[in-house]
């Protein structure tokens, strides 16, 4: 099973590894920062070297317990080798930055219904997304929910995560805030949770910054009504 540094450290730009198999134009390592699609989150983009080749790293997806490393080239590499694995930073840092901000504003949005249900979201590199069941909101409340988010955003709040049981997880109530993500925990024998101090904690295998005030400012980008129930807002960051 291969380590997830980016789960020990979402600030790991360069590490190294060794090749454990080579499949197709894909690689997979003992050990990587590159985050696979998945949870909303695109997969991280960015170099590995083996043999001083620099080989470029298209797409990562999981594969049951590891991670596939697609490069544009595997010429040359072969099982065993060392690699040093380099993270393209501005794509994944704007990544985490959307993430945590997806969750805050699924968490701002739940102070005001709290009977709403955050139903999925997509984060990009220059805008996210999330869905609500919530009938009644409208673009005049995301607004105003957007600059609450704001206000969160600049309380600087600590973002941690650790690992618990799926017995301690069972008595925290709206850990799992998706359906699939159900079933998914069902089936792990320990759960990652992430905690947004005060403002959100949820079961999560995403990045996320260490700090709210690393989001800087957010803006309503758009509202969509997508049904009479679900719900569209998104939001970008300045940069
Ligand atoms: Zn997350």
């Amino acid at each position: 099973m291969v380590e997830k540094l980016f789960w020990k450290d979402a600030y790991l730009r360069d590490f190294s590894a060794k090749v454990t198999l080579v499949n197709g134009n894909s690689v997979t390592l003992d050990r990587t920062a590159f985050y696979p699609t998945g949870g909303g989150q695109p997969h991280d983009t960015g170099i590995i070297t083996v043999k001083g080749k620099g080989h470029n790293v298209i797409e990562v997806v999981h594969s049951g317990d590891e991670i596939l490393h697609i490069l544009d080239s595997v010429d040359g590499i072969a099982p065993g080798d060392e690699a040093a694995g380099h993270i393209n930073w501005e794509r994944r840092n704007r990544l985490m930055r959307y993430h945590t901000a997806i969750h805050m504003l699924s968490a701002t949005v739940s102070v005001h219904y709290p009977g709403s249900k955050f139903t999925g979201g997509m984060i990009y590199e220059d805008k996210a997304h999330a869905d609500f069941d919530c009938p009644s909101l409208n673009r005049d409340i995301a607004s105003k929910i957007v600059e609450e988010l704001q206000q969160r955003i600049s309380e600087s709040h600590p973002v941690s995560s650790k690992f618990i049981s799926p017995e301690e997880a069972s008595l925290m109530p709206g850990l799992v805030k998706t359906k699939p993500g159900e079933e998914l925990t069902k089936s792990l024998s320990e759960i990652r949770i992430v905690d947004i101090s005060d403002v959100d904690i949820q079961a999560d295998g995403g990045t996320h910054v260490a700090n709210t005030i690393e989001l800087g400012k957010v803006r309503l980008s758009k509202f969509d009504n997508k049904g009479a129930h679900r719900k569209r807002i998104e939001i970008t960051l300045e940069y």
